[in-house]
């Protein structure tokens, strides 16, 4: 079985914060995977350029508790990192690191912060879509990989947790091209498992203090849930995620490849939840992502859904919409658009929407929340709109 560790989180405090993870490093056994000396990377969610109170990136109080945790037990070659979305240069990762608070983290507890911007291939022989990745440097360099990340709803893949964090090894740019080479929802969160299947985090640590709800992973808004969650298996840690959130596991598409797989059990029921929150129960009213309230591909009859489903999606997927008075031009979604059906005009932003693929990295990058995903017509509710 499983273990998952939920261990009640009400704040940010570093005492709070410091007694959550060390309970989790033990309650977890951790000290059996560190051996002085080893290099050991933190992969922490670093989106963007936001403040930690804006529920965008891994809280740095979450990333402190577990440097901390680490240094106890005599590992000091630490490495904070991340491959945010938008270009992967030193420039991007210092202006992140410093909005995010993890600039400060390093000076502080004397760890590093990546500046090497170099990736590697990595073989996958578990991959099934892919089986090879380009991995950034200090994940491909590291002894051991823990994963600490954001609780957040996902406009795409209606979560993002464990396994979503990891998209972050792929270096830059690399990104969008997956989202291009895999538009399918199913195809795309298939290739999720395969990188996650690829990196094998050590450990998985999910801030849950003030997670996202909403139209995540950038344009939600925070919302208190009062936990953090580890766990040796990140699809695991995810399904417990999906208890807390009130979200059926099988509704979440990297969920359902993961166990479709057998690399996690369908339901929190059948995990080991440990931990002094393992009764913890649901938020009240979690606010799902617009796209993920108009997914009707679980509810559609298997054989039915080859024909149905391009239809229903072509005409329901909510779509991006560009909020002239918010623009200021900057071109992030542009830039990230897979598609690249993003162009500017006049300083403004235009979407050619017959190349648009939904994949919503334009909502995602924009740093102004200037745009948004709405359902069309007779399926547009003010609720929707930000
Ligand atoms: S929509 Fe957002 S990301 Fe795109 S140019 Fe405007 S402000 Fe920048
Ligand atoms: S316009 Fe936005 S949603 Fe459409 S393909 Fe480009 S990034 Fe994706």
């Amino acid at each position: 079985m499983h273990r998952v560790s939920v261990c009640r989180t009400p704040d940010y405090s570093s005492g709070v914060m410091e007694r959550a993870v060390e309970s989790h490093f033990q309650t977890l056994g951790l000290d059996s995977l560190l051996k002085p000396g080893m290099r050991v990377t933190i992969k922490a969610n670093l989106l963007m350029k936001r403040a930690p109170d804006e529920a965008t990136t891994t809280h740095p109080a979450l990333v402190r508790a577990v440097v901390r945790s680490l240094k106890k037990r005599g590992v000091s070659a630490i490495t904070i990192a991340d491959s945010p979305g938008g270009p992967y240069t030193v420039q991007a990762l210092d202006g992140i690191y410093a909005a995010s608070g993890m600039e400060q983290v390093a000076r502080e507890e004397g760890v590093s912060l990546n500046r090497d911007t170099g990736y590697q291939e990595v073989p996958n022989p578990r991959g099934k879509l892919v089986r090879n990745f380009q991995l950034i440097h200090p994940v491909t360099q590291a002894d051991l990989v823990i994963n600490a990340a954001k609780l957040k709803t996902h406009c795409m893949t209606g979560l993002s947790g464990g396994v979503k964090n990891l998209f972050g090894c792929v270096p830059g740019l690399m990104k969008p091209e997956f989202h291009y080479r895999f538009p399918e929802k199913e195809r795309f969160c298939e290739m999720l498992v395969d990188l996650c299947e690829c990196v094998r985090p050590a450990v998985t640590f999910v801030d849950a203090v003030v997670a996202m709800e909403g139209n995540g992973p950038s344009g939600g808004n925070p919302r208190e849930v009062g936990l953090t969650f580890a766990g040796r298996n990140p699809y695991a840690v995810d399904v417990a995620l999906c208890r807390a959130i009130g979200e059926p596991p099988a509704s979440i598409p990297i969920l359902r490849c993961a166990i479709q797989r057998g690399l996690c059990p369908a339901g929190a029921e059948e995990l080991a939840l440990v931990g002094d929150a393992a009764d913890f129960s649901a938020v009240e009213g979690f606010a799902k992502p617009t796209p993920h309230k108009l997914d009707f591909s679980t509810n559609m009859p298997a054989p039915l859904r080859p024909v149905l489903l391009p239809l229903v999606r072509r005409v329901l997927t909510p779509k991006p919409v560009i909020q002239n008075n918010r623009c200021i031009g900057c071109g992030k979604c542009a830039e990230s658009c897979p598609a690249h059906t993003i162009e500017l005009r006049e300083r403004k932003a235009v979407i050619n929407y017959s190349g648009c693929i939904k994949c919503y990295c334009c909502h995602e990058m924009c740093p102004v929340r200037a745009i948004s995903v709405r359902r069309l017509g007779l399926f547009t509710h003010k609720k929707d709109r930000r």
